[in-house]
């Protein structure tokens, strides 16, 4: 069954979230603050207490197109491994966009349109959260904006033409046709662009339009929150329960999704299971950034966000899994890692590929570039359980299909993928633009 209501955990964790705080006077945002950028139930989502808020009628008619999602148990992949671990995968790659981010951009569409709002701008890494935000507006009659980071915009035509399919306007960037774009090519005019980049573009023509907003498809509260429905479904279709829950982040929404449920079960003392997250090594926000306020946007048009953060300067190297190039993340995330509320480990390009692969092979299902890392670590985990003769029950998110990344495949089968070593001094050099 489809939950009728997402799960907010803000009111069970031991202590708040610190506030976002405006970047002039240092003092935390309020409505009026993000009135330009959000619709008036989206900020009131940000900032609830609620422990549940009810999913309107009209997303839930298009939540049906897909959800719920299935709870598959990966036999072949277990058997492959010859791993006495059993291994779940809650698949969200049926969903019209190929991945778990309509579950957020039908909403968000839902409630701009609801407030009068004409057109929403976006920006997008791999133009997964593009091309879902591009499907729910066209379900409510919104006209859609999309900056994709240059680097995917050349990997990946068949997302833009997905975009342009539903009816969006999509630009490269950093593009000319706004004022942050322009500066960045002034000064580097074959940049393959950031979503930090691409986010100060789409904010700044949010910000100039009275009848125009932003959305964002990751990192803020009511996005995990929106995304609870992953977690919330898994919840009631396991037999067992997880003793490990695995998940990659970007910044954090298919992660959160999948783990507030279990993990609200798991402060109520029913279940402790283990819980990780997984990002790029070559985007370690967790494993190797600063825990700090910080801009979630190049230009700095943002709220400061308390997050991990490699540097609101920091360009990630443009490995394929660009759902995972974002220098912050979630600062609710953030704070829970802080509290101890769950671990973090990195993984290279190429072993998250050798796993894909591997999935695909098994399990038939070829996996997008962003959750083989949480597969990589998965297989890991189930071949230590194959050293210790433990028969742990392994959960993970599949959080989209891979169908518009097989030219990233095929670099990886033809023995061309590159990993990339992040030396230090490029973290030390982006943290020193962190706001004092
Ligand atoms: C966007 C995306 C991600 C990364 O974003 P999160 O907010 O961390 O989930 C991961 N996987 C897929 C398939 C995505 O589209």
């Amino acid at each position: 069954m489809i939950p009728n209501h997402w799960y907010n955990i803000v009111p069970d964790l031991p202590a708040p979230p610190p506030p976002p705080l405006h970047p002039a006077t240092r003092e935390p945002v309020g409505p009026d603050d993000l009135a330009p950028l959000f619709p008036m139930e989206l900020i009131a989502q940000e900032v609830s207490t609620e422990r549940f808020v009810a999913i309107p009628q009209e997303v839930l008619d298009v939540y049906r197109l897909w959800r719920p999602t299935p709870l598959l148990r990966a036999r072949r992949l277990e058997k492959s491994l010859g791993t006495p671990a059993r291994i779940y995968y809650k698949y969200e790659g049926g969903s019209p966009a190929g991945s778990h981010k309509p579950n957020t951009a039908v909403p968000q569409a839902y409630y701009n349109a609801r407030e009068g709002v004409r057109k929403l701008t976006t920006e997008t890494g791999a133009g997964q959260w593009g091309s879902s935000l591009a499907f729910a507006c066209a379900q409510f009659g919104l006209e859609c904006e999309v900056w994709m980071v240059r680097a995917s915009y050349d990997q990946k035509p068949y997302r833009r033409s997905l975009m342009q399919v539903y009816g969006a306007t999509v630009h490269a960037s950093p593009s000319p046709v706004t004022s942050s774009g322009a500066k960045i090519l002034a000064d580097d005019p074959g940049s393959t662009g950031s979503l930090g980049i691409a986010i100060s573009e789409a904010v700044e023509v949010a910000a100039a339009g009275d009848d125009v907003r932003y959305a964002l498809g990751s990192v803020l509260n009511h996005v995990l929150m929106h995304q609870t429905v992953i977690g919330e479904e898994a919840l009631q279709q396991l037999e067992e329960m997880p003793d490990v829950i695995i998940g990659c982040t970007g910044g954090g929404s298919n992660f959160g999704g999948l783990v507030f449920p279990f993990l609200r079960e798991k402060l109520a003392g029913k279940i402790n299971p283990t819980i990780r997250a997984v990002e790029p090594d070559a985007c370690p926000s967790f494993t190797r950034g600063v825990y700090a306020y910080d801009f979630g946007d190049t230009a700095g048009f943002t709220p400061l966000l308390k997050m991990h953060t490699l540097g609101h300067d920091f360009v990630p190297d443009p490995i394929h899994a660009g759902g995972l190039r974002y220098h912050g993340m979630s600062p609710l995330l953030s704070h829970m890692y802080e509290l101890g509320m769950f671990e973090a480990v990195s993984r290279s390009q190429s072993e998250c590929f050798e796993a894909g692969v591997r999935f695909a092979r098994t399990e038939g299902i070829v996996p997008a570039p962003e959750p083989t890392h949480a597969l990589a670590e998965t297989i890991a985990e189930a071949l230590r359980c194959k050293e210790t003769g433990e028969a742990k029950v392994i959960l993970t998110a599949l959080c989209g299909h891979g169908h518009f990344d097989l030219a990233a495949y095929d670099r990886y089968l033809s023995g061309a993928m590159e990993d990339f070593s992040l030396p230090q001094e490029r973290i030390d050099e982006a943290l020193t633009g962190l706001p004092g």
